[in-house]
């Protein structure tokens, strides 16, 4: 077990991002899925949090199951919209009792249906994140959003938010992008805010044009012309769809890498192959999250 902070400390830190299954025959997927990246090493992997409510309970048994069965370091993301302070001081509670030190702490969607809605005593990440760090024992991560936060008013509003509360954890993680540009301005406007701490970018490959457009759409990331092109152009033909994606995710990483990003996180959608494939065309041949990991 270790502290994603430390990680950090030590050198570049390779993470895999899963959502908790949902039907037996998902959990038994996602089980293979983490025993086929398991041989990569990675630093750790972390756990979606089920905002709505159906799978709030699954991510804390997924954490834990990963904590308890594998050599893996695990990370639990926690939202806070829809919560009590109770709630989640038990939740906390039930992560430190389990040995979970890492956690990404969220902000959460209001659900679509405000009928759907549940006692809330929090509105923003950042009232979480305290929460966390007043616990003492928990290495605390957040989100960053690249291309701006979709509720957020203006660029200067979402930075200045984003620097006040990456200033009070340990790292960010970003929403997933399609451009190094998109990265570089937003560490370079943090910097200018006066926080440098670790921004770890991350990386959705493309495997379904559809899927990624949909996502794309909701989270407020630009899914650029020259990508969609290419892969209409080959849309009837998934393993060639796939192979694009996989490359473009290669190149954007290599990029990301040269340009100094202190790590590298895969939205694995529970499935191994891109990110495998991914880290073998990088040529990732030492153990990731030693101090000596890099590229060959
Ligand atoms: P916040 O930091 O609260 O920001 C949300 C908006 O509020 C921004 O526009 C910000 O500028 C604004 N804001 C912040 N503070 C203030 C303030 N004091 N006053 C006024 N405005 C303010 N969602 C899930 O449901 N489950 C997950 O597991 C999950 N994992 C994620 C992992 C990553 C790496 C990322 C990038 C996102 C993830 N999300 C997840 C999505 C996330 O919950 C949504 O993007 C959510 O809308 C915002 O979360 P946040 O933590 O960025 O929120």
């Amino acid at each position: 077990m270790a502290r994603v902070s430390d990680l950090l400390a030590a050198g570049r830190t390779y993470s895999f991002e899963f959502f908790p299954p949902k039907t037996d025959g998902a959990q038994l997927s996602l089980g293979r899925t983490i025993a086929e990246l398991e041989p990569l090493a990675p630093s750790f992997v972390s756990v979606t949090y089920g905002a709505g409510g159906t799978t709030r309970a699954r991510t804390r048994e997924v954490v834990t199951w990963v904590r308890r069965e594998t050599s893996i370091t695990p990370m639990a993301h926690l939202t806070c919209q829809g919560h009590t302070r109770a709630e989640i001081a038990e939740i906390l509670a039930a992560y430190r009792a389990a040995g979970i030190e890492n956690i990404l702490a969220l902000g959460g969607d209001p659900p679509a249906n405000p009928a759907d809605a549940r006692p809330s005593e929090y509105t923003y990440a950042s009232e979480l994140l305290e929460d966390v760090v007043k616990e003492g024992c928990f290495s605390v991560g957040v989100a960053a959003h690249p291309e701006l936060h979709p509720r957020s008013p203006d660029r200067e509003t979402d930075r200045r938010y984003l620097a006040a509360k990456l200033n009070r954890a340990d790292f960010a993680i970003t929403q997933f992008f399609f451009e190094v540009e998109h990265y570089l301005r937003l560490v370079d406007e943090l910097a200018a805010l006066g926080c440098d701490k670790p921004v770890v970018p991350g990386i959705m490959p493309v495997t379904n044009v559809s899927q990624v457009q949909r996502m794309a759409q909701l989270s407020g990331a630009a899914f650029p012309t020259w990508l969609a092109d290419r892969l209409h152009a080959v849309a009837d033909d998934p393993d060639e769809v796939r192979r694009i994606g996989v490359d473009a995710a290669t190149k954007l990483c290599a990029d990301l890498l040269d340009a100094g990003a202190p790590g590298l996180h895969f939205y694995t959608l529970n499935r191994s192959t891109a990110t495998r494939e991914i880290y073998a065309s990088l040529g990732l041949t030492v153990s990731p999250g030693a101090p000596s990991a890099g590229r060959a």
